[in-house]
């Protein structure tokens, strides 16, 4: 194999394409290289985005982290000194009459999980509490992906065990969340600020479309602003884009580059801004509500504002309800949101503003989840580098991303290394 060492091109400037390349930038391997970063959007961050909303930053995309579980994150969070907060969500208000003993049944059954390697997580709480409490119970912890066919009891208790909504019916109570006061995007452009530093270039507005890679001398064609054609067919490139974007590129993904298979469920968000921090007098400030019904999450964020969080087929519930009208979405949210809260629904303040993000593929990952998953892909020819969160035991998670731009630049650069070596040895023989 040879190693291109002049150019490194990277494509995808989210976390993962960020962190890969400031990682590279700064290494001694990569002083004479030009380090380019192209990405389809005007903006870093990918599915970190926050935007300002009634003087409110809010998160659309990645919105907190564990101190205790994303030691990556927080270890940027504190080197860039940027300003954090108290993620308080991780007490239930109003809770739904299992929400009492949810916590004992799961301790009870999770000693269980290993008979059960293969069975879904709804098919195992089947066979020990009956069909219709199986039911509920992934309905009272809120998090629809639980019933998906391919989520295994051991990945469910994973999932409840690393949720801060949930957490607290786990042994894992206790743990800490935050979340940037300026949002995740601040983490991204910090990142983005000292890539630049170090020399990196950025490329917005530049699409991957279509990928040669069946070949030792693999090529990249771009689409810049939807018109001109760039061809980039020299130096070493690395692919930091989840499985679904890889899968448009018809370079034989996953096949030739895996042995695993990659799924994803949407997500939605809605955010909403009253006149008046309502929810104050009713007791509800930083807790969330868990609501049996397409609201699933409510949070209600101190004096600020209001809002939820679903997934799978609920999220995709909210958009339909997006693409029926305004009217049509903000009365579906109050109506939910009164019934959530047990009250009459003209009892709720109208917002005076709002927002939303509906996520096609909010979360990616693979549908093995096997621990042993390698944290960067190769491409079996080209030994073009694929690197996304969906492939680390962090997937879903910013602190994933870290791990896949960390594990993708020091994948080429112990590849540089070799061939260094290899180099440095040839002309060593030759001189004997
Ligand atoms: C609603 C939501 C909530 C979340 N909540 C949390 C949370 O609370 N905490 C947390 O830690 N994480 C959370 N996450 C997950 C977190 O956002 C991701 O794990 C992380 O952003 C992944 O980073 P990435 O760089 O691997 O991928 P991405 O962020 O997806 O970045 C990929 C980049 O590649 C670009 N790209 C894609 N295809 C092409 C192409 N063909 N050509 C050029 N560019 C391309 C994209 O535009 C994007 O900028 C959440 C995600 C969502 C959607």
């Amino acid at each position: 194999m040879t190693v291109r060492e002049n150019t490194i091109s990277i494509i995808g400037a989210g976390i993962s394409g960020i962190f890969c390349a400031l990682t590279l930038a700064k290494s001694k391997e990569c002083k004479n290289t030009t380090i380019r970063v192209y990405e389809h959007k005007d903006r870093v961050g990918g599915r970190a985005h926050a935007i300002k909303v009634n003087d409110h930053y809010v998160d659309l995309g990645a919105g907190r982290f564990s101190s205790g579980l994303h030691h990556n994150v927080k270890e940027q969070v504190k080197l860039l000194d940027l300003a954090y907060e108290k993620f308080p969500f991780t007490q239930l208000k109003r809770p739904q009459a299992l929400h009492k003993s949810l916590k004992s049944i799961l301790k009870n059954l999770k000693p269980l999980c290993d008979e059960h390697p293969h069975d879904s997580f709804e098919e195992f709480l089947t066979i020990y509490v009956g069909r219709i409490q199986a039911r509920e119970m992934i309905n009272a912890l809120g998090y629809d992906s639980l019933a998906l066919p391919n989520i295994t009891p051991h990945i469910a208790y994973d999932i409840i065990e690393k949720h801060p909504e949930i957490q607290g019916f786990s042994d894992n109570a206790g743990y800490e969340w935050f979340n940037l006061k300026e949002g995740f995007s601040a983490l991204t452009e910090k990142l983005y600020e000292q890539a630049l530093a170090h020399g990196v270039e950025f490329h917005f507005g530049h699409e991957l479309i279509s990928l040669e890679a069946d070949t030792t001398a693999p090529s990249l064609i771009l689409k810049k602003d939807n018109q001109q054609t760039v061809v980039i067919d020299e130096g070493e490139m690395i692919l930091t884009f989840p499985p679904t974007a890889m899968k448009k590129l018809d370079c034989g993904f996953p096949q030739d580059w895996s042995n695993y298979t990659y799924g994803s469920i949407p997500l939605f968000k809605g955010f909403l801004f009253y006149d008046t921090p309502w929810w104050q007098e009713l007791d509800l400030a930083d807790h969330v509500v868990i609501a049996n019904s397409p609201m699933r999450k409510l949070y209600f964020k101190d004096n600020r504002y209001v809002f939820f969080y679903t997934d799978s087929e609920y999220a995709n519930f909210w958009r339909d309800a997006t693409l029926k009208g305004e009217a049509h979405y903000l009365q579906t949210v109050k109506e939910l949101m009164a019934e959530a809260l047990k009250c009459h629904v003209s009892q709720l303040p109208d917002p005076n503003n709002h927002t939303y993000k509906h996520w096609v593929h909010g979360v990616e990952f693979s549908q093995e989840s096997c621990p042993n998953h390698p944290e960067t892909l190769e491409h079996k020819q080209s030994h073009i580098i694929s690197a996304s969160d969906a492939y680390t035991s962090h997937c879903g998670w910013m602190e994933g991303g870290i791990m896949a731009g960390t594990s993708a630049a020091n994948t080429l650069l112990a590849r540089i290394k070799q061939s260094q070596v290899k180099a440095v040895t040839k002309s060593e023989l030759e001189h004997v």
